[in-house]
């Protein structure tokens, strides 16, 4: 078919061969085009900014991928590592009173921030579920992800009712953002204050004209009215919560990887060995002996996921 002259675009979403650009420059800019791409690329997601032709009553076509600034990956069943977004500013991570948080999941969550090299945000929600019986608790936690130089929010999405919280809004204005945490903490529903209807709208029109491509899993970048963008799937919004090598979570952990090499021997499990580097900053106190536990029980976990999956196979 006849093309129109390469461009910029933003991939909003994925569906199997073809992707929705949103052209970003020229007569068209703001409008989504449906895609299809050029053999000679390698595998396209969400986020990612391209130089495409538009077709002129058909798909256009993808010619090249930009540089990256980020990737968030995930594996397959097979272990093998799949791209999920791109160009991702931060990760967002929603905790709240109820369900409880638990350190050893935070933990997790901020192990793949630090190898993806994306920043990771806390966000406290739910303040209107503080007590007196909880505060304390919750406030010891959130002083120890600060003082690793995470920065902390607090916010209540059903106090904020429709619009969002002005905190909420000052942190993904003019940024892309992507919300992860436990089921149950209020994602849901302070993305909903971000993205009113009219916003959800425009995906569901495009949504109607593909009927029977599978969707649910794939990631949609959604440009927030106040500006910035969100992208946002399920797989993302678990992002993390799977098998990481010792060495990532060595390298997740900051005041642990900042030791590395400390250690007597270079092979140190810091569990008892001697001349451990991390052990000794532990009972120095500058390591907190919550951090460190989080850490040996990853490891343990993610040994034991490889013996079971081994052994299924
Ligand atoms: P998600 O699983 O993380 O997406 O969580 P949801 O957005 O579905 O919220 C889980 C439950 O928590 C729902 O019943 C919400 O109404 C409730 N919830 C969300 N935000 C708040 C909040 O700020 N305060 C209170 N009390 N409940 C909230
Ligand atoms: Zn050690």
């Amino acid at each position: 078919g006849e093309l129109g002259p390469e461009q910029q675009g933003l991939v909003i979403a994925h569906y199997g061969q073809q992707l929705d650009v949103e052209a970003l420059e020229g007569e068209r800019a703001g409008s989504i085009c449906r895609c299809f791409v050029r053999a000679n690329i390698d595998s396209l997601v969400t986020g990612d900014r391209v130089i495409w032709r538009p077709g002129k009553n058909e798909a256009g076509v993808i010619v090249a991928r930009c540089d990256r600034q980020n990737l968030l990956q995930r594996p397959d069943n097979f272990g093998a590592l799949k791209p999920v977004a791109a160009n991702i500013d931060h990760i967002i991570l929603v905790i709240a009173p109820e369900p409880e948080p638990h350190d050893n999941l935070i933990d997790r969550y901020l192990v793949a921030s630090e190898s993806t090299g994306i920043p990771a945000v806390i966000l406290l929600n739910k303040t209107d579920l503080i007590t007196d019986r909880n505060r304390a608790a919750i406030d010891d936690l959130l002083a120890r992800y600060q003082a690793l130089g995470y920065p902390v929010i607090r916010t209540s999405a059903a106090e904020s009712g429709d619009q969002p919280a002005p905190e909420v809004l000052t942190l993904v204005q003019g940024r892309t953002s992507v919300f992860v945490g436990q089921s149950g903490v209020g994602k849901s529903s302070i993305i909903q204050t971000l993205l009113p209807d009219e916003a959800i709208r425009v995906g569901a029109v495009s949504e109607s004209t593909r009927k029977g491509i599978h969707t649910t899993t794939t990631a949609r970048l959604f440009h927030l009215p106040w500006g910035g963008d969100l992208i946002d799937s399920p797989g993302i919004r678990e992002f993390g919560l799977w098998h990481m090598t010792p060495q990532e979570i060595e390298y997740g952990f900051r005041e642990i990887r900042d030791l590395i090499g400390h250690c007597r021997f270079r092979n140190c499990r810091h569990l008892g060995d001697p001349g451990c580097a991390i052990e000794a900053a532990a009972a120095a106190g500058r390591i907190r002996p919550e951090r460190l536990r989080s850490f040996h029980r990853i490891l343990a976990d993610m040994a034991e996921q490889q013996a079971r999956g081994l052994k299924l196979e």
